[in-house]
């Protein structure tokens, strides 16, 4: 018995080999398929079916005691149908082979083992690779053994089988353990290898290891196919001077500062000729990597081609300086301000079109404290220096709206302020100096006043002209006829004035009219009166809203004031210049409905004022309908 085990241990022995041995070829095998690996995962376990069938201990003749079931179990579990493909049909090939009693019943026990822990592998699933997998390979393997020594057991040999079979069921279970937890543990860091692996030589950009010699340790496959090569094992024990000669030494150097100080270089950016000769722009991260003791034992380096973001970055940054420049070489002021009015932007015109505000015209400031800015200095015209702050938080509302609007500034400056607004609600703020033009339209509507006067007033005298007395007479007797109200008219004429001109000359006779019409303008009249030239020497004075009485005391007062100017006047019989005067009335009642017959009545009452000796006031008579010319 005592050799029984012996052989046994030694069993176990060479299953925790066999399985130490696999997994060493199972790192080597890294890359071969998971078939590949399954297949050859059932060889080896079949390899240890038989080297534990070798090492098996005959208890009788024929019935062998082994661990080829723990390594069976081991097989099903963990390598599927593929591997117990494999390892079964090795282990009843050689069951065969070594013949005997029990070969039935091992075959059997062979089979059963296989089955019942392929079933349990289906089952689990994923699950099948880890503790529960290990767990349900132990339990199975006495179920299967036991089972099938109480059938076909010799009575006679059965205690001392028995005793045999609990010490092999025993051992193939521990050897079942031992093999499943180092299996599933494998199994784990494989997984967590796989990740990483996949991590680094799957990743976009280049990734390296180098050890202290700056040697490449580990590559990802971008840094292979970089530098020519197809594989990353490849690139192992190079160094930079395999592959960049001109820049190695500098990288060389660089890397073992790196490696000496710890200082990392972060996103170090620079300009590399490619195979074409093309530029590309590349970003470089290096850190030193350390033991566990904190003992520098290499560096990790990450290298991304950021070409084109480079590209976008030079783009934006072009566009951005067309952009600037164009602001600041245009002849206007611009400005934008974002949704909430701070002002994003404004070019140096838009400053200096506000002096006196300038300083607070910056990027960042709100609108309000600009406009307080601009209040405070007395910089417009049309904002108080002590304007209320309800006002500006009024205005500041309403600046977000698409306008034009012309400000003047305190220093005689227009300008024209256009607003537009964008699609995201900020404000573009365009200003122009608009002083010229401003100032060019005040001078063109001075210069139309000017006409309109030129237009409307007699050149000598100064007074209203025809045209102004006949659209005054029109309307004023409309009016009148409307409100049934009277309207006077008084028609003057200068008396021998034909005279006057040949005794004093022309000239004298236009100063004489100009003293004329002083003297009618002297005359306090009401602000709706209107004197006029009606020709020559020829005057009119339109009266809204007088009677007749009214009107010929005012004539009279103007008849005695020309008289007491004394104006010498020789050819005249009053020695003095005067004028005689007709007074019309145009009152509700009276017959006179139109301009012309109260133009053509009161020129009747002067003709009767001529005729009755001059320098007198007559008013119209219905009978005296004799007209002058
Ligand atoms: P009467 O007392 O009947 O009104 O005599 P009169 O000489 O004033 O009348 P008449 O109509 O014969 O002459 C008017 C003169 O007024 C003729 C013209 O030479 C003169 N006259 C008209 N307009 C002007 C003017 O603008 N300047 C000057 N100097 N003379 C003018
Ligand atoms: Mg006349
Ligand atoms: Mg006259």
């Amino acid at each position: 018995m005592t050799s029984a085990w012996q052989v046994l241990v030694g069993n176990l022995a060479s299953v925790a080999l066999l399985i130490s041995l696999w997994m060493h070829l199972y790192y080597r095998f890294y890359r071969f398929s998971l078939t590949q690996l399954k297949l050859g995962f059932g060889a080896m376990m079949g390899l240890g079916v038989v080297i534990s069938m070798l090492l098996s201990v005959e208890l009788e003749k024929g019935i062998y005691f082994d661990l080829r079931n723990s390594l069976l179990a081991i097989s099903a579990m963990f390598g599927g149908p593929l591997a117990i493909a494999i390892t079964a049909p090795m282990a009843v090939l050689f069951r065969l082979a070594m013949g005997g009693a029990g070969a039935m019943i091992g075959i059997i026990s062979i089979a059963t083992v296989s089955a019942l822990c392929l079933i349990a592998h289906l089952a689990l699933g994923k699950h099948a690779s880890g503790f529960r997998g290990i767990v349900a390979a132990v339990l199975l393997l006495p179920v299967s053994s036991f089972a099938l020594i109480f059938i076909f057991t010799n009575p006679d040999t059965a205690p001392a089988v028995y005793q045999m079979s609990l010490i092999t069921a025993s051992l193939n279970m521990m050897a079942a353990a031992i093999a499943g937890s180092v299996m599933a543990h494998v199994h784990k860091s494989t997984l967590e290898r796989d990740i990483l692996r996949a991590a680094l030589t799957q990743a976009p950009d280049f990734h390296y290891v180098k050890n202290l010699d700056s040697q490449f340790v580990i590559t990802n496959l971008n840094v292979a196919v970089h530098s020519g090569r197809q594989e990353s094992s490849e690139m192992v024990g190079l160094t930079d001077f395999d592959l960049v000669p001109a820049r190695a030494q500098a990288l060389f150097d660089a890397e073992q500062r790196i490696m000496r100080s710890g200082e990392p270089l972060i996103d170090f950016e620079e300009a590399l000729e490619d195979e074409n000769g093309a530029s590309r722009w590349f970003s470089t991260t290096k850190v030193v990597l350390r033991n566990r003791h904190g003992d520098t034992v290499g560096l990790a380096g990450v290298t991304r081609d950021i070409t084109r973001r480079k590209q976008l970055e030079q783009e934006l940054t072009d566009s951005r300086n067309l952009l600037s420049q164009a602001m600041t070489e245009m002849s206007d002021g611009l400005a934008m301000f974002d949704r909430h009015g701070y002002l994003l932007f404004c070019n140096e015109r838009y400053r200096s079109a506000f002096p006196l505000s300038a300083y607070a015209r910056q990027p960042g400031a709100h609108i309000a404290d600009i406009m307080r800015a601009s209040a405070r200095n007395g910089e417009r015209k049309d904002i108080a220096v002590d304007v209320s702050e309800e006002w500006i938080q009024e205005t500041v509302k309403h600046l977000h709206v698409t306008r034009d609007t012309e400000i003047p500034l305190c220093d005689n400056r227009w300008l024209s302020l256009r607003t537009r607004l964008t699609e995201d609600g900020s404000a573009l703020v365009v200003v122009s100096d608009i002083t010229a033009m401003k100032h060019a339209e005040l001078s063109l509507r001075q210069l139309a006043e000017q006409m309109r006067d030129l237009a409307e007033t007699d050149g000598l005298t100064g007074l209203a002209n025809r045209r102004v007395f006949d659209e005054t007479l029109a309307s004023e007797c409309a009016n009148a006829l409307r409100l049934s109200a009277p309207l006077s008219l008084l028609m003057i004429d200068v008396d021998r004035f034909k005279s006057y001109n040949d005794t004093y000359g022309h000239p004298a006779g236009d100063a004489c009219l100009k003293e004329v019409s002083e003297c009618l303008s002297a005359i306090s009249m009401r602000p709706g009166d209107l004197v006029a030239r009606y020709g020559g020497e020829e005057f009119a004075i339109v009266l809204p809203g007088t009677d007749l009485t009214a009107a010929v005391h005012l004539a009279e007062i103007f008849r005695m004031a020309l008289q007491h100017r004394a104006l010498a006047h020789a050819g005249s019989r009053f020695q003095v210049v005067t004028a005689s005067i007709g007074v019309s009335t145009f009152a509700a009642g009276t017959h006179v409905l139109s301009p012309q017959d109260l133009v053509a009545s009161a020129d009747a009452a002067l003709y009767r004022a001529k005729q009755m000796g001059r320098n007198r006031v007559e008013t119209f008579r219905a009978e005296a309908k004799a007209r002058r010319r």
